[in-house]
């Protein structure tokens, strides 16, 4: 059992292009399972990171934590899945499995903190690298179960876009009789609109302009506003129970916050490179809650996919090959993404 070197893209340092290389990958433990990776979705985080716009990183990095392939050995241990199944990887690959968070499903949150999928260091002491890759060895806990019905290239940005909407749009009760807005409509805001159409909510984009009126309306929404006319701040005020904020650049929160009901909240997903200002008064006059939202644990992420297969709910993508990812990030950065680039690993 030795360690195998396969074929990735990675980012050598902050801010240089990806480039063709090569990572380790560990051999096959008794709980782990050989993933043939088929697609990686390109999630906004990873340009933050592979740019350290929020801080000091690892590299090389090879990013990518919307990983979905095929099992193609498992260890002797395994038991949740055999070679040949449809599988996918998320933000994270493990957690000290016995903290409080931990035992609940949470480990996002695993006070011991959750090994990213790249981006940092194993609990074996050895680097991390996800998805732009051809291969990966993941411990079977950590493995998600790609249902049938749902096509791998599209599912593989709900092992993080989807899961992000999902979870606080099921906290916070989007449904029937509740008016959700979804701020931002890239790869996160597009699956908040199909989410919480499919949950039964009445679905509003504020998006910054009226570019992609169509889809948004095709998706689910019902209403689509351009935050670039001050005429929609008039408007909408006091209108939504919800607001989950996907943008990934500081906004003046004040202005959104006037446009929910008294009890409503403003939900954050977006993980902005810069802080946020806001005053006391937006929030105290109207009850109004702020809260955040990050990723979701296993069990949740799983239950995100089974009901993402019931109701036909994969994610909008534009496929690109090994090389296009460069240009992807400019894209992504410059708002002009239809609606998450994935990558196919043959190409890698
Ligand atoms: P994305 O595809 O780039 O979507 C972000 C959207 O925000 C854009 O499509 C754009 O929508 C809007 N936007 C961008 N810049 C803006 C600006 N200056 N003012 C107003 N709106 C702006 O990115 P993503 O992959 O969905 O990720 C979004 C953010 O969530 C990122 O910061 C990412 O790191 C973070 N994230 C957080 C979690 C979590 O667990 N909380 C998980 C994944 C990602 P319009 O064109 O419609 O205006
Ligand atoms: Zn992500
Ligand atoms: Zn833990």
């Amino acid at each position: 059992m030795t360690v195998t070197n396969v074929a990735a893209y990675a980012a050598p340092a902050a801010k240089a292009p990806l480039e063709r290389t090569t990572v380790p990958r560990r051999p096959v433990g008794e709980h782990d399972v050989l993933i043939d990776i088929k697609f990686a979705g390109i999630c906004h985080s990873d340009i933050h990171q592979a740019r350290e716009g929020w801080g000091e990183a690892i590299f090389p990095m090879v990013p990518g934590h919307e990983i979905a392939g095929v099992v193609s050995e498992i260890g002797s241990g395994v038991t949740k899945f055999k070679v040949g199944d449809k599988v996918g990887v998320g933000c994270f690959v493990d957690s000290c499995r016995t903290c409080e968070y931990c035992e609940r499903g949470e480990e996002q949150f695993c006070v011991e903190g959750n090994t990213p999928t790249y981006n940092g260091v194993g609990r074996d002491g050895e680097a991390t690298y996800g998805g732009y890759s051809t291969h990966v060895v993941v411990d079977e806990n950590y493995t998600l179960r790609i249902p049938e019905g749902l096509a791998l290239d599209e599912a593989a940005p709900l092992l993080c876009a989807g899961i992000t909407l999902y979870s606080p749009l099921n906290r916070w009760q989007a449904g029937p009789g509740k008016k959700v807005a979804i701020l931002g409509m890239g790869g996160l805001g597009h699956m908040g609109v199909k989410i919480a159409g499919a949950l039964g909510a009445e679905v509003t984009v504020l998006s910054q302009s009226l570019r992609k009126k169509d889809d948004g309306l095709k998706l689910g929404a019902t209403h689509y506003y351009a935050t670039s006319d001050e005429k929609t701040f008039e408007e909408l005020a006091g209108t939504f129970d919800l607001i989950v904020c996907t943008v990934s650049a500081p906004l003046p929160l004040d202005k959104y916050l006037s446009l929910l009901k008294v009890d409503g909240a403003f939900v954050n997903v977006g993980a902005p490179e810069e802080p946020n200002s806001l005053n006391m008064f937006s929030l105290i006059s109207g009850n109004k809650a702020l809260a955040g939202s990050m990723i979701g644990g296993i069990r949740e992420t799983q239950e995100m996919l089974d009901f993402c297969a019931r109701h036909g709910l994969g994610a909008e993508i534009e496929l690109i090959s090994a090389e296009q990812i460069n240009e992807a990030y400019d894209r992504v950065v410059n708002s002009d993404v239809r609606y998450r680039f994935v990558i196919d690993t043959a190409t890698i």
